[in-house]
């Protein structure tokens, strides 16, 4: 019997309910307690082992008769600082916070996972780790701390998905190479000498400064970069003056960098600090620059990819399997995909009629929940092929 036949339409209206559930109840990320008791009480009631390797977020452990390899399943937990402004009867309860994202759903669907797996062990060989990580949403990551703290020790490959408001409900989005971009931030306080509005020779006009190096920072992309590779350099604040007739001292500014390749991520962050400094000091200003290093670019697994393939054709259609291009968007998810082969598939959720096609971290976003069971059924096939007795990695992962 398939795995996914276990999926009728009781687990797929709790999906549903567990998903209402968390969206009435978001949490910002790394604050997440209320959804970890929320999980691992589910996980108790199904007797399958967890822990909680950080304050928030759970890992739980389904281990089958036979041995082979561990595969890991992940879902992110974590909400986004939005104020909603959806109309339906479980919009979030708390002022501020928001599932805005679809992290609820993908919760949903693990747990659907869960649940399955754990009457299924004598059909499981190895280890299937499920991983429900806490904040996605931060540079801070997750998923980093979860690997810090040995989550992923052991793990042979790592699975995951997110629900997309630009692909429609019935496909899947899966392929090989760089899907995500990495995801860096930096600061730049360009500090000259303020001074009175009717004297500028007598100061260093830091506005002026700061101005002419946004329009400086736009050549990285154009002129530093090779023009066949993605890059963004967007600058996301200005901060600057408080008066009309005082020049202020200092301008602050903070923005991010985006590329699919880690030699272009490379290269921006050393010509973005050379050309900051050097900008300023032309005009006598000084740049403090501070360069954080968020996620790497998420690259697919071409073998796992291969391997995979059928898993997604078997739930929605060979011609509903697609490969969306490339986003500039990142996705901390990255982090396990530089460590060991991955895969990381976009089920489509989009459906104008009911208004799920807002984009993500929109006060209107929200996912179509036919979605959630073509996610659980995807994600058993998954699990299934490379995890069940017979299954197994393909060659080269
Ligand atoms: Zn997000
Ligand atoms: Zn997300």
């Amino acid at each position: 019997m398939d795995w996914i036949e276990r999926v009728d339409d009781d687990l797929v209206a709790q999906l549903t309910e567990w998903r209402r559930h968390l969206h009435a109840n978001p949490e910002l990320s790394f604050q997440e307690y209320e959804t970890t008791e929320f999980i691992s009480d589910l996980l108790t009631r199904w007797k399958i082992p967890h822990e909680r390797p950080l304050d928030t977020g759970v890992v739980a452990h389904i281990r089958g008769s036979k041995p082979g390899p561990t595969v890991a399943m992940r879902c992110d937990i974590d909400a986004l600082p939005i104020t909603e402004e959806n109309e339906f009867e479980f919009i979030s309860t708390k002022p501020g916070v928001m599932h805005a994202c679809g992290h609820d759903g993908h919760t949903a669907i693990l747990l659907g996972v869960a649940k399955v797996l754990a009457e299924l062990t004598s059909e499981i060989q190895g280890e299937v780790r499920l991983l429900f990580q806490p904040a996605e949403e931060v540079v801070a990551s997750g998923a980093r701390h979860f690997i810090e703290k040995g989550v992923v020790d052991g793990v042979d490959a790592i699975v995951g998905l997110h629900l997309m408001s630009a692909v429609d409900t019935g496909k899947i989005s899966l392929g090989e190479g760089p899907i995500m971009a990495s995801v860096d931030r930096f600061e730049i306080a360009v500090v000259g000498s303020g001074g009175h509005g009717a004297f500028p020779h007598q100061t260093i006009d830091p506005i002026v400064v700061a101005s002419s190096l946004v329009t400086e920072l736009q050549t990285l992309v154009s002129r530093r970069v090779d023009p066949l590779q993605p890059a963004v350099v967007t600058v996301g604040s200005f901060k600057g003056g408080d008066v009309f007739n005082v020049i202020p001292s200092r301008v602050e500014l903070t923005g991010t960098t985006r590329t699919l390749d880690e030699g272009v991520r490379d290269l921006i962050h050393r010509e973005l600090v050379k050309l900051a400094e050097g900008h300023a000091a032309a005009n006598g200003a000084k740049a403090e620059i501070v360069y954080e290093r968020g996620n790497p670019s998420l690259e697919n697994d071409a073998s796992l990819v291969k391997h995979l393939l059928p898993a997604a054709r078997a739930v929605v259609g060979r011609e509903n399997v697609i490969r969306v291009p490339p986003v500039m968007g990142g996705e901390d998810f990255a982090h396990y995909s530089r460590r060991m082969p991955s895969m990381f598939a976009f089920i489509g959720s989009r459906n104008p009629e009911i208004g799920s096609d807002f984009p993500h971290h929109h006060p209107r976003f929200t996912v179509d929940e036919s979605a959630l069971g073509i996610g659980l059924r995807y994600s058993l096939n998954v699990v299934e092929r490379l995890a069940s007795v017979g299954g197994g990695l393909p060659a080269g992962a």
